[in-house]
């Protein structure tokens, strides 16, 4: 999951669908869960749900969520403890992605955590495995078409180890979505992967003084 750094935002909203494009221009246009690219009726999310007490109108307690994510999150979780939250923790070092199980929790202090994640939004959902997606969820057809095009660019990429190939590649990522299946895929490709990375707006990557990622401020990992 794509740790985000969506800054901070003194508007008073007077209806948390006005926070939309100011989270967009943050974050892109992407699910802040599944990583899927959104394009039409992306939803700002209440991290802690209106029905549990989470502030209705507040730029701390929005993300951006597709409408499956949404709706299987629905008012599950009572608070953020418990769970990771892109937009607090390095959540792109709790999960891991493969073809067969969507994503995975990596083993660590934060396991827990990170199954809990995933069975909140259903991240794991897979035709085949025990836990089938329902008819309407196509999160799933568009993740493995995003590992499909991955894989290809990857080869064109190896093929074409140049810059403007990167940057060709990193365009079709960003259109696409799925930020941690591209990363996964371009992860032994040192001189592309920048790029890719770089094409997502809005990703966290803060590194101390030492260059290396700490535990982030207020976050659990
Ligand atoms: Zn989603």
């Amino acid at each position: 999951m794509r740790a985000v750094e969506k800054g901070t935002n003194a508007t008073v909203f007077t209806h948390w669908n006005e926070a939309r494009n100011p989270l967009v221009d943050k974050i892109g246009w992407y699910c802040s869960y599944c990583e899927m690219s959104v394009r039409q009726l992306i939803a700002v999310e209440h991290i802690v749900p209106r029905d549990n007490g989470g502030a209705p109108l507040a730029w701390e307690n929005f993300l951006l969520s597709c409408v499956y994510c949404n709706s299987q999150k629905s008012a599950r979780n009572q608070s953020r403890t418990g769970y990771l939250w892109p937009d607090r923790d390095n959540t792109d070092f709790a999960f891991g992605y493969n073809k067969v199980d969507a994503t995975i929790a990596l083993p660590g202090p934060v396991t827990p955590e990170a199954e809990a994640t995933i069975d909140l939004m259903g991240l794991n959902r897979m035709p085949g495995s025990a836990h089938a997606p329902t008819e309407r969820d196509t999160r799933w057809i568009h993740r493995l078409d995003a590992w499909s095009q991955a894989e290809k660019c990857l080869s064109i990429w190896q093929n074409h180890p140049q810059p403007y190939t990167a940057e060709l590649i990193a365009m079709v990522a960003a259109g696409m979505g799925f930020y941690s299946v591209w990363t996964t895929v371009f992860a032994a490709e040192p001189l592309a992967l920048p790029i890719i990375k770089q094409a997502f707006v809005g990703t966290f990557a803060e590194q101390d003084a030492n260059g290396l990622r700490v535990i982030r401020a207020g976050g659990v990992v």
